[in-house]
This record gives C-alpha cells, structure tokens and sequence, in this order.
C-alpha cells in the first residue's frame, strides 16, 4: 500500500496555477521531491501538511482521505517548514520541551526521556544545554527534523531541509535523514539533485508545477 497517494491535483493562487494534474505514489522510506525554486514543491507540501487547500484530485495519507479526514491525517504528521526557525534564547533541550508540551504531553518525565530520545536521533546530544542561537546552520535543521518527530508521527515532510548547508553539514544531515528513513516516510523536498541522488530511491521530479518524472532515482541519472 502506498503512503501517500496523490491523484490528479491541481492548485491555483487566484489565477496563477502553481500545480497542473500532479500524480505521486510514495512508499515508505525517504522520498525525494526534486525541482528548481518555484517549481511547487512547497505548495505541494503544505497541502499535504493540511495548511492549504488545493482545487481539484484526492489525495490519502496512510489510507485516510486528506479532504474528510484531516484531522486524522495531522495526527500522522509531522512537518518541517521551509523557513523554520527555533528562538534562540532557548536551549535544544528547553525549545523541544516547550513543543512536546504544546502537543500535549503534559508528563515532564515522559517528556524528558523523549525530548533526549529525539535529541540522540539528529545526533544533538552533545548540544542538549546549548543556547540555539550558539547551534551552526546544520545543527538548527537538525533540531528542526527533532521537533517534527514529536508526537509519534508516520510522515515526516522536511521542505528544503538542506538549502543553504555547507558541504559537511549536508552529509551530517543526509546521515540522520537515512537512518530515520529505515523508521519513518519521509518526503524531502529539494533543488539539490546530489541531495536526492546520494539518500533517496524513490524520486518526483516537478517543474513549473508539471511534473516531469517519477520513479527510481537510478533511472532518472540515466534520462539526464
Ligand atoms: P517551490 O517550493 O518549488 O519553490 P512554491 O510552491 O513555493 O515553489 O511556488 C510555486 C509557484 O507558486 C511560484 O511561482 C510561486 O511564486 C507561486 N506562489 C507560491 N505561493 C503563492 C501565493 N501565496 N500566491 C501567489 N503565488 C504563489
Ligand atoms: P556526529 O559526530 O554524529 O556527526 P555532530 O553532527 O554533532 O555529530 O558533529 C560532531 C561534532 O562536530 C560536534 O561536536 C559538533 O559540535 C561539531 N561540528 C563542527 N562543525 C559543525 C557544523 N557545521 N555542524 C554541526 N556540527 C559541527
């Protein structure tokens, strides 16, 4: 079964249509979402993330139908937005506390092994009682993956989780994106075809909200 399965789904801003008859079946795993800037890669994630609505085809996620059962559908979410940014003043001990107890887990004890959990996962153990405004570029994204994994969620969607990361920051973050892709479906959304060529098997390729190919990222390399 697929887990996100999106059929025939079109999108406008007034008249400007961003996506034209889009047809995606992910599986479990990492997932690849591939497109220059404007392709539509973040109006498609925030419709799949329930933020917006969009005019035309189905789409389900782990079998719920995203129209009727959103509310369903956000309970399996968990999102990392494109320009995310965690307050500085916090630590990434305090900052993940503080969402864990917006999304209701009101036990301090059960949080704190969690919020540790979680801070091991993106590999920031050793940042726990460091002021984020002190954390690199790859380690604010990383803290960010964290706090999308709050909550027991199936699909995570990261939104261009690596633009702007140096080199060794990328390969940090592709190694955590890796290893949570044994456990979680994860959407990853990018304009980096390396990004995409070194983690993901399963890739969307979108442009001008066409999209242009979907399937093996192998077979892509070899239409290029
Ligand atoms: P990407 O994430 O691939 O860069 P976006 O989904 O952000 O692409 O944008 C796709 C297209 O839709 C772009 O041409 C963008 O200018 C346009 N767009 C995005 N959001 C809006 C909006 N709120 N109103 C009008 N046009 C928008
Ligand atoms: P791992 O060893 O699992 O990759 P980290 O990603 O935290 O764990 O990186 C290991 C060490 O490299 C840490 O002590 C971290 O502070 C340091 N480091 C140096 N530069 C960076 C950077 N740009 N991004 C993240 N960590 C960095």
């Amino acid at each position: 079964m697929y887990t996100v399965k999106i059929e025939n789904v079109s999108k406008s801003y007034r008249k400007f249509q961003a996506l034209h008859h889009i047809d995606l079946q992910i599986e479990k795993g990492l997932y690849g979402l591939l497109g220059p800037n404007g392709a539509g890669k973040s109006t498609l994630m925030n419709i799949i993330s329930t933020i917006l609505t969009w005019d035309e085809g189905r789409i389900s996620v782990y079998g719920y139908d995203l129209k009727k059962d959103s509310h369903k559908v956000r309970e399996l979410l968990g999102y990392l937005p494109q320009h995310f940014q965690a307050p500085g003043q916090f630590t990434g001990e305090e900052f993940l506390h503080y969402v864990a107890s917006m999304k209701g887990m009101n036990n301090r004890q059960k949080r704190t092994i969690e919020v540790q959990r979680l801070l091991e996962q993106v590999n920031l153990t050793e940042h726990t009682h460091k002021k984020i405004k002190g954390y690199s570029g790859g380690m604010k994204r990383r803290l960010g993956i964290a706090q999308a994994l709050i909550g027991q969620p199936k699909l995570i969607i990261l939104d261009e989780p690596t633009a702007g990361l140096d080199p060794s920051e990328r390969i940090r973050f592709r190694n955590v994106m890796e290893r949570l892709g044994k456990e979680y479906t994860i959407i990853l959304s990018t304009h980096i075809l390396s990004d995409i060529e070194t983690s993901c098997e399963h890739v969307g390729v979108i442009n001008k909200g066409e999209l242009l190919y979907q399937g093996e990222t192998e077979k892509l390399a070899s239409l290029a």
